[in-house]
């Protein structure tokens, strides 16, 4: 079988995970990777082999002597698809030297725009209505964690309405021009986008949010609330819909998980590359449902990690390559999903 060629356009926080993720995949291959200047992540490319190649001024790299394939022009002509991680906002301009390449399938992230894509991706939600596209958008993190946990809800139980309250990082742990340092910053504007953007995955679903950004780096925090048309009699009801999906982890503080930290420092200790969690995160003890049959429940979202299995999916479903099913189960093998429970009581309680 011929594999995929893809190409990663911005080796950044989400383009070095995609591409490691590729390189581990069967059915595809890295054709490159890109760098805008020739820096430490540059040298760490090369160091490990990837084809790396040059978005603007090749120059600049044979002059710090660090040895590039070629031009991203170069790159796009070797590939099959390409996925944009250039930074939220570049999207439209790099679609125009994209499409200078009619066989190329092109896959965005979520910092552009939904109507870059006639299609908003999230794996499990709507992979069939990515099949054969020529141009798709995986959604943000806080979007795909959301998509996880609303739609199989939605499918068992209805969703009358969603309130999701989203505490975000304020920067990447490497962003360090960007962040704040001592103070909740409210975003102004309701609902926040987190709910429109849901809608462009799952427009069935009533949802509204509010978002802020608090001084963390690790993870995003949400606390959802969920109305039910037909509410579940129990919290077990609930559990069960996620105890054999992969791309939900259960976290408790009965075994001393009781924040962001202490997630990500179990990442570390289960031997995670990166201390990536492709996992969205669910407090399995502090999940309830009120008198009413309304659901509450806290998640954490590593936002450099959720969007890589998204991303494989992704390039299946554009490529036509394999249906929902075998696609979800090879990306999960091959990304250790579910492995984080390294012990059956860390769910038991
Ligand atoms: P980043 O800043 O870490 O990386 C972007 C990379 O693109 C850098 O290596 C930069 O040199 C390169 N670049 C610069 N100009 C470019 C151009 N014209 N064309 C191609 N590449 C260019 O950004 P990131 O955090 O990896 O984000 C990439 C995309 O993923 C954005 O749309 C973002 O919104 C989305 N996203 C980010 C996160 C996150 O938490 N970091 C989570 C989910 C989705």
């Amino acid at each position: 079988m011929n594999k995929v060629r893809v190409a990663v356009n911005g080796y950044g926080n989400i383009g070095k995970r995609v591409a490691d993720a590729i390189k581990k995949q069967p059915d595809m291959e890295l054709s490159g990777v890109t760098k805008a200047h020739p820096d430490y992540s540059a040298l760490e490319a090369v160091h490990k082999g990837l084809p790396l190649y040059a978005i603007s001024n090749p120059d600049a790299f044979f002059e710090q002597d660090i040895a590039i394939h070629g031009s991203l022009p170069e790159l796009l002509e070797r590939s099959d698809v390409v996925i944009d991680c250039s930074p939220g906002g570049i999207g439209r301009a790099n679609l125009a030297i994209y499409s200078k390449y009619p066989n190329l399938k092109v896959i965005f992230q979520g910092g552009e725009d939904a109507s870059i894509a006639p299609v908003s991706f999230n794996a499990q939600s709507n992979f069939e209505d990515a099949i054969n596209q020529n141009i798709i958008r995986v959604v943000s993190c806080n979007t795909t964690a959301l998509c996880r946990i609303l739609s199989p809800l939605h499918d068992l139980f209805g969703i009358k309405k969603a309130r999701v309250g989203l505490v975000r990082r304020a920067a990447d742990p490497n962003q360090t021009k960007k962040g704040l340092m001592n103070a909740w910053y409210p975003t102004a504007h309701f609902p926040s986008h987190h709910a429109i953007d849901v809608n462009t995955v799952l427009p069935d679903i009533p949802i509204t949010s509010l978002a802020g950004i608090a001084p963390t780096t690790l993870m995003h925090g949400h606390m959802v609330f969920i109305e039910f048309t037909k509410a579940p009699s129990n919290v077990k009801e609930i559990v069960d819909v996620f105890s054999e999906n992969k791309r939900v982890f259960f976290v408790t503080t009965k075994r001393g998980i009781e924040t962001t930290a202490h997630i990500k420092d179990l990442a570390h200790d289960t031997g995670r590359s990166r201390g990536d969690i492709y996992e969205v995160c669910l407090w399995k003890d502090a999940m309830g449902l009120d008198e009413q049959g309304e659901l509450g429940m806290h998640l954490a979202i590593d936002q450099q990690a959720i969007v890589i299995p998204e991303n494989i999916d992704a390039i299946r479903a554009i490529c036509n390559l394999a249906d929902k099913e075998t696609s979800l189960r090879m990306t999960d093998e091959s990304l250790g999903m579910g492995r984080l429970k390294i012990d059956p009581l860390l769910l038991t309680v």
